[in-house]
């Protein structure tokens, strides 16, 4: 290895042309999703009115490589491949042994990894027929991927935007409406659940979990219009795998094996993208990679949430799913300003975790702007606040490397941009963010009203 080497770049031509499916390499099968009324496991025709065919085949599917269509590749190579670089800067002001090295998923034009799935999802859409996509959004990183993935496939897309981050973010909201996307705030008076929400509690600020059912019902009352989620699911992580198969081919060119890898985790997709292709290699060769998932404390369904199932939103219209979760009607508190509030984690990631492939951790949301500050200072790049957690884990495991006197390879994964999230950091940089811990009752109290198996 080089220790001058900055950054490792790929060419076009070395943009992976296929996608890992680690349910393939599994000892133990995933836990199939159920239908929440009869309780067996969903076929393909429960979810045909949601997604398209090719979507519903890659969640079950067991091959262990799916090739990615030209098209979308094509349309990947507007931003990919990213490149891996490495921290030189920050490793000096830690003044660690450990060499540290992020992947930059900031560097697509939405701002995030997000865009990976968007543009596969749209794609298949369009090729099926498809008309317009209905979704929701928490940040806008999600809504903005699907609104520029729509505005490349000539796709309608309408975006319902929890309330509480429409009046926030109001720079994301017209991101989305630029590149062409509908967007109201949710709860929002265009579906029947939302004009119940409403008329219950007119100053609702929303959650994901609402903003998801609706979206849902959307899409079940149009016949042009389908359904998408930007995290969570098995093809969507599939689609994310990208990130983790081109960080290998960018290790093994820097002559580098990854002792830590390390990605924040919201629903699971970046976290289960970027590290399945590593766990695989555990799996097929015992490779001794340690995979950290990084969670807030206030959102912390890996670390105290129950292995479960439970509803994918608050309305319980989803499938129900076998997941590390806080309860579907968990609600995120309003001073938690660093994203990453979904109830659930992906059904993959919760597996992964339960056989023992992965650790998890919670970090506060001080201490993660603390690490984004200290990282933009010496890399420069401003991180969303959600990747904050991933510096925050690596900054962790480099100090301890330190103390041991250990030459680690640390790689992390950089979600996104924080460019639209200045409120929050401006919250930080004058002393009003506050570290608040999920409280055991409130957790309890959700989890009381998981359903029935
Ligand atoms: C959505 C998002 C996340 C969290 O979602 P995952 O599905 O857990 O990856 C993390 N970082 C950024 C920048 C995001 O937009």
């Amino acid at each position: 290895m080089n220790d001058k080497l900055r950054k490792v770049i790929l060419a076009e031509k070395d943009l992976p042309t296929s996608w890992y499916n680690i349910a393939a390499d599994f000892k133990t099968p995933l836990p199939a999703p159920l239908n929440p009324l009869t309780k067996k496991p969903v076929g393909p025709a429960d979810l045909a009115p949601l997604f398209p065919a090719e979507c519903i085949k890659q969640e079950v599917s067991a091959e262990r490589y799916i090739e990615i269509p030209e098209e979308v590749q094509d349309k990947l190579k507007l931003y990919r491949p990213v490149p891996l670089f490495r921290a030189l800067e920050l490793e000096k002001a830690l003044d660690t042994p450990a060499r540290i090295y992020y992947k930059y998923e900031g560097l697509s034009p939405s701002g995030s990894h997000k865009s990976n799935t968007a543009i596969a999802q749209a794609f298949y859409n369009k090729k099926e027929g498809t008309k317009r996509i209905a979704t929701e959004t928490g940040a806008g990183q999600w809504g903005s991927a699907l609104c520029l993935a729509g505005a490349l496939f000539g796709l309608e897309i309408k975006v319902y935007m929890v309330k509480v981050s429409y009046n926030q973010k109001p720079l994301r909201r017209l991101l989305m409406e630029t590149w062409g996307g509908k967007v109201v705030a949710s709860p929002s008076p265009d579906t029947e659940y939302g004009r119940a929400v409403l008329a219950k509690d007119p100053q609702c600020e929303g959650s994901l979990g609402m903003a998801i059912s609706e979206a849902v019902a959307d899409a079940l009352q149009r016949d042009d219009t389908k359904y998408s989620l930007g995290s969570v699911l098995n093809h969507v992580i599939l689609h994310q795998t990208i990130i983790g198969l081109e960080t290998q081919k960018q290790l093994e060119i820097c002559g580098e094996q990854a002792d830590i890898v390390i990605a924040c985790h919201g629903g699971g997709s970046n976290f289960g993208g970027f590290a399945s292709p590593f766990i695989g290699e555990k799996l097929r060769s015992g490779a001794r990679t340690r995979c950290i998932a990084i969670e807030p404390f206030s959102c912390p369904s890996l670390t105290k949430g129950k292995y479960a199932y439970d509803f994918g939103d608050t309305a319980g219209m989803t499938p129900i799913m076998m997941m590390h979760t806080l309860g579907h009607d968990y609600m995120p508190p309003g001073i938690h300003a660093g994203g990453l509030r979904y109830h659930g984690s992906a059904p993959l990631v919760s597996h992964m975790l339960k056989e023992g492939l992965i650790e998890a951790r919670a970090v506060h949301q001080k201490e993660s702007f603390d690490a984004a500050v200290l990282f933009a200072k010496t890399e420069g790049f401003l991180p969303a606040p959600e990747s904050s957690h991933a510096i925050r884990g690596a900054i962790d495991e480099a100090l301890q490397c330190q103390k041991a006197g250990e030459q680690k390879t640390i790689v992390f994964n950089l979600t996104g941009h924080g460019y639209f999230d200045m409120a929050a950091y401006e919250k930080y940089l004058n002393g009003r963010l506050e570290d608040h811990e999920y409280p055991a009752e409130a957790i309890a109290k959700s989890l009381a009203k998981l359903p029935a198996v």
